[in-house]
């Protein structure tokens, strides 16, 4: 699942495509915008705002994309067909490059006037240039019982991580996913530690958490359920925690994320 890494490296690619040329081509195969046509507008800029991709084009309109579960987008030269089985949502091509939108979550035009509507609930990015802690440890502290492990994982309190950077967060932090958010003693370390963990892997396409970039050990707990810590040795768990089909993967390690806290 695409993270806010994943997504800041997309924007890119998509800016290195996209900005600055004229579009001569457009085609959103959602039935909302079926009609839409972008054509002979330039793009203006491409942003990502934790896992939402915003392109901004000629005449104040921004193209909202999400790519939610299995989403990507793909560059290549114009003209190049997409794989049998490929769902394309949109397709945006100027006269050196294509970039395809294959399975995106959501397709949206809106005036880039209005983009507060569909990121406007967001805390701050992790990988944004405003990027704000005190403000991410602020929204996180607000509801004091809910749990860690769900509080990181909403995006209105800071925007980017999934299950992936939630569950490596958690485990370098030494904090057991359940504890309250208002029983966590340093908030700050944990924000710091998720923002360190994003801004390591934001230029690459491999994530790795540990420093080892190693098959099976580049990440410490996350893809590694019933094999051994890479820190203490004891097996690492696999459960399920919050709402939401695809957001309740969690592990973790007993010994090193205690329920209780000793001494
Ligand atoms: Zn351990």
């Amino acid at each position: 699942m695409p993270e806010g890494d994943v997504v800041h490296l997309t924007a890119k690619r998509l800016g290195l495509a996209l900005d600055g040329r004229v579009l001569t081509r457009s085609d959103f195969r959602v039935p909302a915008h079926a009609t839409a046509d972008l054509t002979g507008r330039a793009v203006l800029e491409t942003r990502s705002r934790g896992k939402h991709l915003l392109t901004r084009v000629e005449g104040g309109l921004t193209v909202h994309t999400h790519l939610r579960m299995e989403g990507s987008w793909r560059i290549s030269r114009p003209g190049r067909g997409t794989p049998p089985g490929d769902v394309v949502r949109l397709l945006l091509a100027n006269e050196e490059w294509q970039a395809t939108g294959v399975r995106l979550g959501m397709v949206d035009l809106l005036p880039t006037g209005h983009e507060a509507r569909v990121v406007g609930h967001l805390g701050p990015d992790l990988l944004g240039a405003d990027w704000d802690p005190g403000e991410a440890v602020r929204r996180l502290s607000a509801v004091p019982e809910t749990t860690i492990g769900e509080a990181l994982l909403d995006q209105r309190n800071l925007a980017g991580i999934g299950t992936i950077y939630r569950a490596e967060t958690l485990f370098l932090a030494g904090l057991w996913p359940w504890r309250p958010v208002g029983a966590v003693e340093d908030l700050d370390k944990v924000v710091r530690i998720a923002q360190r963990l994003l801004h390591a892997n934001k230029e690459r396409p491999n994530r790795v958490t540990t420093g080892d970039a190693r098959p099976g050990r580049d990440t410490w707990v996350y893809g590694r359920a019933g094999r051994a810590c890479l820190r203490c040795g004891n097996r690492i768990s696999r459960g399920e925690m919050g709402r939401g089909p695809q957001e309740r993967l969690i592990v973790w390690c007993r010994h090193c994320q205690p329920e209780r806290v000793t001494g």
